[in-house]
Formats: C-alpha cells, structure tokens, sequence
C-alpha cells in the first residue's frame, strides 16, 4: 500500500546573491493516516522549507524543487498551482510558530476562521459564522459565540494558537503541518496545545508533521522522530528508540543540550561544540564532521570524504556503524 504522504528524494535549491543554497540535499521520508512525523533538529537544518515545499509555496522563480511529493497518491513536485491552491487551507493546513503574524490583526478571529471554510467548502456567511463559533470551542476557547468577534489582540498568546490551529482545521484537513506550534508559548500552555492537537487528532485521524528544534516537545506527542541536519535526515526511527537509545553522534549532541527531567534543571547543559555549516558550501563527506568527536575514529578518513546514508526504518547515517553507535552511547553518553 502507498503510504498516506510520501516524500523520496526531495532537493530544495535557492539560488542567491551569494551562490546556490542547498537548503535540503535528498530527504525522503512516509507517513501514515493518525500519525505524527517530528521533524528536528537547528534552525538552518531544512525542517521548515521541506514542509514549505510539500505545499508548493516556494517561489518558482529563485526555487528549484527536485523529487517526488506524494499526498495520497497524488504528486505534489511540480503540480499547477490551481491544483495546490484546492489543496492548501483544505486538505492539507498548516500552523505556524507566530500567531501574531499568520493572524491578521485587522479581522475578527472568526472572520479569519470562517474564512477558509467558505473558500472550500461554498457555505453561506451564517453556516461559516456558525461553524468558526464551533471550531472555537472544539479547541478550547470559552464562551466562543462572544469570542468569535473578537480581533487577535484580544486574544492571550495561548488563545491565539489556538485559534491558529482552529483555523488550521476548519476544513478537516487530512495533513495538518505544525511549525514549531509551541515555541512562542511557555511551558503550561505549550504542553495544553500538544495535548488538543493529539486529541483534534484521535477526532479526525488526521497525520500531523511536528517540526520543532525542541526534543522535549517531541517527547510525548510524536510516532516517529527524523532527525535533520544541513538539510539531510541523519537519524530516524520510532521516537521512544531514538530518545532512549540515539544513534547519530548529532542527535547525541542535541540530547545533550537540552534538560531532560526536571532533576537536571541547574545542570549546566552540553551544547553542540560550533556552528551548523553554510549551506552555500556544506563539507563534504558526512556534513557533521567538522563538528563530530568521533570523526577521527572512523577508518579511511571517511568522514570528510564520503556521505554516510541512512538506512530505511530505524537507522542512523553514521560511519561508526551500528555496533560502535551502541557502545559508545552506553559508555560515555548515557552516563553523564
Ligand atoms: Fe561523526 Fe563520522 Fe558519524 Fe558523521 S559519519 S556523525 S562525522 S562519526
Ligand atoms: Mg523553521
């Protein structure tokens, strides 16, 4: 069987002032009907333009897309923009990390709501009106018959997310694409709009990609977890595998820099020694290497001349090799 969304060896180039960015360097990936995907990793690692380009909202003309985008069954790369227009807002949904801009500040929430619903689905001022008022209070908003007239900066920063995802869902869209939901909020109310979006989830078995730079949201809201990094997957597998037993020296690395339980609070963090590379000139070889403690290790130099690859399912695109990854997670990552 097909998979629900299917992406195989997508290429995203920008072309700037500067030269060729190779914002994301063949990335394939699957997801099914009720599953959550968690894309993570830096900013800068591609999480965000891949999503923009299984909408197709790159701009064509400074944009070269290569690959192959299916969304049950139909292919995406490359589709006219007539075709994408009925899919986005409808089919497919999106939020993003800022409220404050995806919402306009001069339009009521419900109009911004209702919106939408009108555009896909043909139904009166009243029914939207009706139905805005409805997905108000599925996720969460009080009082929604007074609320839905209400301009965003009225709304607390946690209400506004969750008019967002309101808006996102509107039209029961079967894939709902989730931008880093959660960064802008603090810690209470990014855990209360994880919870809604699994729960509108189990609702309407919708698949979701999570894209965050935050493992900790990941932890208890994905199915399965890809690691990104200079726009490849360096890691992937079902999140409880990777979180418990990572892989790749950089998700180690990102583990690291991130507090785990709250007994690890006012433990000084661990951060990933140097920057993520230019995407102008990525190195060669494994893109990690000039940042990877145990490139040095790897026979042959390998590091720094040939691209590991990531085998399908559980896996890791790492030249330590399967045994070396293990043991060196459980002797000198897992203790500290
Ligand atoms: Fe480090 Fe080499 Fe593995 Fe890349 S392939 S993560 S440089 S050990
Ligand atoms: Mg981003």
């Amino acid at each position: 069987m097909t998979p629900f969304l299917s992406v195989r060896d997508l290429y995203v180039r920008f072309a700037t002032e500067d030269g060729t960015v190779r914002a994301v360097d063949g990335l394939s990936f699957t997801l099914e009907r009720g599953r959550t995907l968690g894309i993570v990793g830096e900013s800068g690692s591609g999480k965000s333009v891949t999503n923009l380009a299984v909408l197709g909202l790159h701009d064509p003309r400074t944009t070269e897309i290569r690959g192959e985008v299916l969304l049950d069954g139909q292919e995406l790369t490359g589709a006219p923009e007539s075709v994408l227009e009925k899919l986005r807002g409808n089919k497919v949904a999106m939020v993003f990390q800022d409220s404050l801009t995806a919402l306009s500040p001069y339009y009521t929430v419900g109009r911004q709501i209702a919106e939408p619903y009108r555009k896909h689905t043909g139904a009166s001022r009243r029914e939207a009106r009706l139905r805005a008022v409805e997905m108000l209070r599925r996720v969460g908003i009080t009082d929604p018959a007074l609320r839905v007239d209400d301009y965003p900066h009225q709304f607390s920063g946690g209400m506004r997310q969750r008019a967002m995802i309101a808006m996102a869902l509107v039209c029961d869209p079967e894939l709902l694409i989730a931008d880093e939901p959660t960064t802008a909020l603090d810690v209470t109310v990014q855990a209360q709009i994880l919870d809604l979006l699994k729960e509108l989830q189990q609702q309407t078995g919708a698949a979701i990609v999570l894209v965050t730079h935050d493992l900790g949201v990941v932890a208890g809201t994905v199915d399965d977890l890809l690691v990104m990094y200079a726009g490849r997957a360096v890691e992937q597998g079902p999140v409880r595998e990777v979180l418990r037993a990572p892989r790749h020296p950089y998700t180690w690395g990102l583990l690291g820099s991130m507090p785990r339980l709250s007994s690890d609070v006012g433990q000084p963090l661990t951060p990933i020694p140097g920057t993520p590379p230019s995407l102008l000139a990525p190195p060669p070889g494994c893109p990690f290497h000039p940042r990877c403690a145990y490139a040095a290790s790897v026979a042959e130099d390998r590091c720094r001349t040939e691209r590991p690859s990531l085998p399908p399912g559980r896996g890791a695109a790492c030249h330590l090799g399967e045994e070396r990854q293990r043991s060196v997670f459980a002797e000198r990552i897992r203790p500290r």
